[in-house]
């Protein structure tokens, strides 16, 4: 087995794990595969390891991975990373989701240049939820308003929210961290409704994550080593 095979395996192992001792069920929480800065080979290594979904941070790099990839059935991409107005065309054309989303101009602009033969795309709101100040994200106060006007948005699809805190010391406070994003979530989603998708944790936190109720794990470290 390769090494990306191999951490692919354990990433899911600790997923099922994290699943059972949570009491979610088995499937309720899907990988995500983050890629960014690794070369177009290593997202082919587990893509034949079965890995479908991977998340880029870059648009530029992103878009170039796609391209280069984009004899591989069934791959999807999603843009987790900041999002500047005058990017926002390449981000409708090349990828099928979107967690990144903070603000209703980027919204708009998204969904005005979708092209007509794709399906909507598949959007996250991304929340500041602890008020990290060198985050993105909208205040968990603005959340519930933005959520409503991007479901109003035809050329979107508005998933769910994407949530990253800072880092904490102990799986205890990553779990204090995370459980008022899944709260957010469940109101935001009595309002709205239709929304499948909590995306938080990533490899240090993921365990906590799947406790506090994530549906996407945005794992990259674990799976393609560290990023140098
Ligand atoms: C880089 C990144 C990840 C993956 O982080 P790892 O610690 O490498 O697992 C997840 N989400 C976002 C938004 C990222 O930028």
């Amino acid at each position: 087995m390769s090494m990306i095979s191999d951490n692919l395996s354990k990433v899911k192992a600790q997923i099922d794990a994290a699943c059972e001792e949570f009491a979610r069920s088995p499937h309720a929480v899907q990988l995500l595969a983050v890629s960014k800065t690794f070369p177009a080979q290593a997202v082919r290594e587990a893509y034949a390891a079965g890995q479908r979904a991977f998340g880029e941070n870059y648009i530029q790099e992103g878009v170039e991975k796609t391209l280069a990839l984009a004899d591989l059935p069934g791959i999807e991409w999603h843009m987790i990373g900041p999002i500047q107005s005058n990017k926002t065309r390449l981000v409708a054309e090349y990828f099928q989701w979107v967690h990144s989303v903070d603000r209703l101009k980027i919204a708009q602009r998204l969904s005005e240049q979708r092209p007509a033969h794709l399906p909507p795309l598949q959007v996250c709101l991304q929340v500041n939820i602890d008020g990290g100040a060198n985050k993105s994200g909208c205040r968990p106060q603005e959340a519930l308003q933005l959520a409503c006007e991007m479901a109003g948005l035809p050329r979107l699809q508005l998933r769910g929210l994407m949530v990253i805190p800072e880092s904490a010391p102990d799986f205890i406070a990553s779990c204090a961290a995370f459980m008022p994003a899944k709260i957010l979530f469940d109101q935001i989603n009595q309002a709205v409704g239709g929304m499948d998708t909590l995306s938080m944790g990533m490899s240090a936190d993921l365990r906590a994550a799947v406790k506090a109720g994530s549906t996407m794990v945005r794992v990259g470290t674990a799976i393609f080593g560290s990023r140098g």
